[in-house]
């Protein structure tokens, strides 16, 4: 049985998806009949360029095309579509020396046989030694009139200058995931496959742009499964996690459950994923958490998805997100090289469970969604970016304002820094001053650079107060003081003994 890919392969540009701005202009020149000599179709791999180059070439010669496409049916185009002597294929990873551009430049000067034009699809054209490239050159400087080459490769800066600028060049992009689910669904109903629309979305966005690796994997899958295809089916044909575990797994992150990462981790390790995939879809998680807040647009999921993950996203805060991402993309460099990848994931997610609990940033976007509604407003463009200044009328405790130090200098400042300030849980606002109070670490924490920092924090967050440090022993002696006083009386004057 033919591959789907094959046997779906488009025949008519209007087939092909995803790349209407280069069948746009094709379709053009076939209808105007300016057909240059040299074109460069270059772009990822699967996403159309051979097929766009075959269609291309049975038009050209096509005695009545139909809307720029080959009719099918007049004798020129059935007598290529069998093999032939003018279009010609040529595979550049294979034949790339010199000889093979010669032989190309002594045989295109034969006229075609059955059409107009001769014309010479050179794939992978970026594999071509030196030496071949300048037999080339000389045929592309110099065709014969029913010459037309078409270059395909996926890497077009690998080609020398002096090609480039006698080729017209069209760039493919990538195809989006909506395109693919689309083109397969209708080969499913083609072949009568049932399906959940769950499962070919994760067929598509594993495909990541490319509809030869996409219908490859949809074949994969319908040979896998007999009946409907189910999403879990398409999941373990890839070896994929499951999108539920990993909201498992960061939901326990976030609400600082360590345990429960603990079971997460052991329960995705059971069902034998690997910790860098593990490390992988939490930081694609944490992205897509991200993208809802900021710029859902972006998202591929389904709206139901959607739904879903806006839940989770309310509950961290931007920052909290964005050290996410970089945390477990940080991993994976020491997922691969590590005896132990299991201890360095657990160890991320601990780290990550420490910063939730400080991402204050996250209760303060709730609370100023919260009051925007008091005041009659819409509920929360959820898509509204988070704000990191807080609104003047939200008090804040000492502790609040704190960890807001803490995860800006996360962000921003040095690991010595960051470890000096990280230190410090003891505090207090008086007087529109805020005092840290320190132990022994004094000295180090009155640093030019400490006080630079804490000013930049407090200045970024909009923290109106004052800064000041002081020694931990000082503040107990006023106490001590007042304790005494009190038991006095106000009037007893208490000389203090340095
Ligand atoms: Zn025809």
């Amino acid at each position: 049985m033919a591959s789907l890919y094959r046997k779906f392969r488009p025949d008519v540009f209007s087939s092909v998806i995803g790349q209407e701005h280069v069948t746009k202009t094709l379709i053009n020149q076939i209808e105007t009949g300016r057909i240059g000599h040299a074109y460069l179709f270059t772009g990822s791999r699967g996403v159309g360029k051979t097929t766009c180059a075959r269609i291309f070439a049975r038009a050209i010669n096509c005695l009545s095309p139909v809307d720029g496409s080959p009719c099918g049916k007049c004798e020129v185009c059935k007598a290529l579509a069998s093999p032939n002597m003018d279009i010609l294929e040529i595979d550049a990873a294979s034949n790339n020396g010199v000889d093979d551009a010669r032989e190309i430049r002594e045989k295109v000067n034969y006229p075609p046989v059955n059409g107009k034009y001769k014309i010479y699809i050179i794939d992978e054209v970026h594999m071509l030694t030196g030496s071949a490239f300048n037999a080339l050159l000389k045929t592309l400087e110099e065709p014969p009139a029913h010459a037309v080459f078409i270059l395909a490769t996926t890497e077009a800066h690998k080609l020398p200058a002096t090609i480039l600028s006698r080729c017209m060049r069209f760039d493919f992009r990538l195809v989006s995931v909506d395109e693919i689910s689309d083109l397969i669904c209708k080969v499913y109903d083609k072949e009568g496959k049932t399906y959940d629309t769950d499962a070919v979305r994760y067929i598509a966005s594993a495909a990541e742009g490319s509809v030869r690796d996409a219908l490859s994997i949809a074949d994969m899958c319908m040979s896998l499964s007999n009946g409907k295809l189910t999403y879990e089916q398409a999941l373990g044909a890839l070896g994929g996690v499951d999108r539920t575990k990993i909201r498992e797994l960061f939901t326990a992150i976030s609400s600082s459950d360590v345990g429960e990462c603990f079971r997460c981790v052991d329960d995705l390790a059971v069902s034998g994923k690997s910790m860098g995939l593990i490390a992988k879809e939490l930081t694609y998680y944490a992205r897509d958490l991200l993208l809802v807040k900021v710029s859902p647009k972006l998202l591929t999921e389904t709206e139901e998805h959607i739904a879903m993950m806006r839940e989770d996203a309310e509950r961290s805060s931007v920052d909290f997100l964005s050290t996410m991402i970089t945390l477990f993309s940080s991993l994976d460099a020491e997922l691969r090289y590590s005896v132990s990848p299991r201890i360095v994931l657990e160890a991320g997610c601990l780290r990550a469970c420490k910063l939730a609990v400080t991402d204050i940033s996250a209760l303060e976007e709730r609370i100023s969604r919260l009051e925007r509604l008091a005041q009659g407003g819409a509920l929360s463009a959820p898509s509204e970016p988070a704000r990191s200044v807080p609104p003047a009328d939200v008090k804040m405790s000492p502790q609040m304002v704190w960890g807001k130090v803490i995860s800006y200098f996360r962000l921003n400042e040095s690991a010595r820094l960051q470890t000096l300030v990280g230190n410090h849980t003891d505090f207090e606002v008086k007087n529109g001053e805020f005092i840290v109070w320190c132990g022994d670490d004094y000295l180090d924490f009155n640093d030019k650079a400490v006080l630079d920092a804490l000013d930049r924090a407090f200045a970024l967050n909009g923290i109106g107060y004052k800064i000041r440090i002081d020694k931990r022993v000082e503040r107990d002696k006023d106490k001590e003081l007042e304790r005494l006083r009190a038991m006095v009386g106000k009037d007893v004057k208490i000389n203090v003994i340095k």
